[in-house]
């Protein structure tokens, strides 16, 4: 399958002097979703805007459909769709009225433009709301008005900067249904998130981020199987896991228990029954969890530490 999309070797250092992105790259295939993964403030986003043209890097390339952006920027324009995480609309005016200045900036015109009007609205599932001012939506419709205009253009690469923050789940899950359509239709998805289940559900390869550098890349159940091992939680009154343990698996503390990462997790549970059916102790919870990308993102960021 083609890459749609190459990053290269990207830096951005803001004028502050903090170093945002620190040579990043990675490629993206067509008709999939790219899940950009990573805590606040690990440079998702700006790289989503290097990528969309926004701002530029300091360093590295990026070629979009084969070509190097740099020698052609009008590619931008043409085949890619941004979605920032600021709503940017016009209160007074109507959804419609808004996609219609938006086309206009794309250069759509007459009855093309009001057919595309018509396409995106049905898409985001705004058509009955249309012709109502923007300011009387709920956040997740104004965040839907914004993708919209992101697709009036056809684009073959739609960048989505964490596009359910802060949303209803109406809205969320509309969102995910019209990822799924775009990609059963040959379009090409960035998406940015720090919800791992969203990208657990969407996305079909990833990078994980964190301080500006990749820290894991590949297809979901590949960086599942790299960085993930199957685990044991247990809660038991007083009880803490024996040393043995130690010796064969991972052993944190996890809210008021312990998780229990092995190689072999069903023997894991076995050694742990044992312990408390010898020890006596009370037993709160006791489960096998399948890795997770959850847990591979707390183990290569430290983001739950640190982060919400
Ligand atoms: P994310 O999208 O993963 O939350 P960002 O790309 O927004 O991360 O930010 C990466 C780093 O760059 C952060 O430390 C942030 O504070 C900093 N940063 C982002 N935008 C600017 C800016 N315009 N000026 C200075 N620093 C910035």
């Amino acid at each position: 399958m083609n890459a749609v999309l190459k990053v290269d070797q990207i830096v951005k250092t803001y004028g502050t002097g903090r170093l945002a992105v620190d040579r990043i790259g990675f490629q993206v295939k067509e008709g999939i979703c790219f899940g950009l993964l990573g805590p606040n403030g690990a440079g998702k986003s700006t790289l989503m805007k290097i990528i969309s043209g926004i701002i530029k890097a300091d360093q590295g390339s990026i070629s979009l459909l084969g070509q190097p952006l740099a020698a052609n920027r009008e590619l931008i324009g043409k085949h890619v769709g941004y979605v920032p995480q600021d709503v940017t609309l016009y209160e007074q005016l109507t959804g419609r009225q808004n996609l219609h200045f938006f086309g206009k900036m794309y250069g759509l015109n007459g009855s093309q433009l009001k057919e595309r009007i018509s396409e995106v609205l049905e898409k985001v599932g705004l058509t009955d709301r249309a012709n109502e001012p923007v300011m009387s939506y709920s956040g997740g419709m104004k965040r839907r008005i914004n993708i919209a205009a992101a697709l009036l253009h056809k684009p073959k690469l739609v960048v989505l900067d964490e596009p359910t923050v802060g949303i209803d789940p109406q809205s969320r899950n509309h969102i995910f249904e019209m990822i799924r359509q775009m990609k059963r239709e040959g379009t090409t998805i960035i998406y940015s998130t720090h919800y791992m289940e969203e990208a657990e559900a969407l996305c079909d390869e990833l990078a994980i981020i964190d301080h500006g550098k990749i820290v894991a890349e590949g297809p979901l159940y590949e960086v599942l199987e790299q960085h993930a091992l199957p685990a044991v939680y247990v809660e038991a009154d007083g009880w803490n896991p024996p040393s043995e343990l130690a010796a064969v698996s991972r052993i944190q503390a996890q809210n008021k228990g312990w998780l229990i990462e092995g190689e072999n997790a069903l023997q894991l549970l076995h050694d742990v029954s044992n312990d408390l059916l010898q020890s006596g102790h009370r037993v709160r919870a006791l489960q096998l969890q399948q890795p997770s990308l959850d847990s591979v993102f707390m183990k290569l960021t430290g983001a739950a530490l640190r982060d919400e």
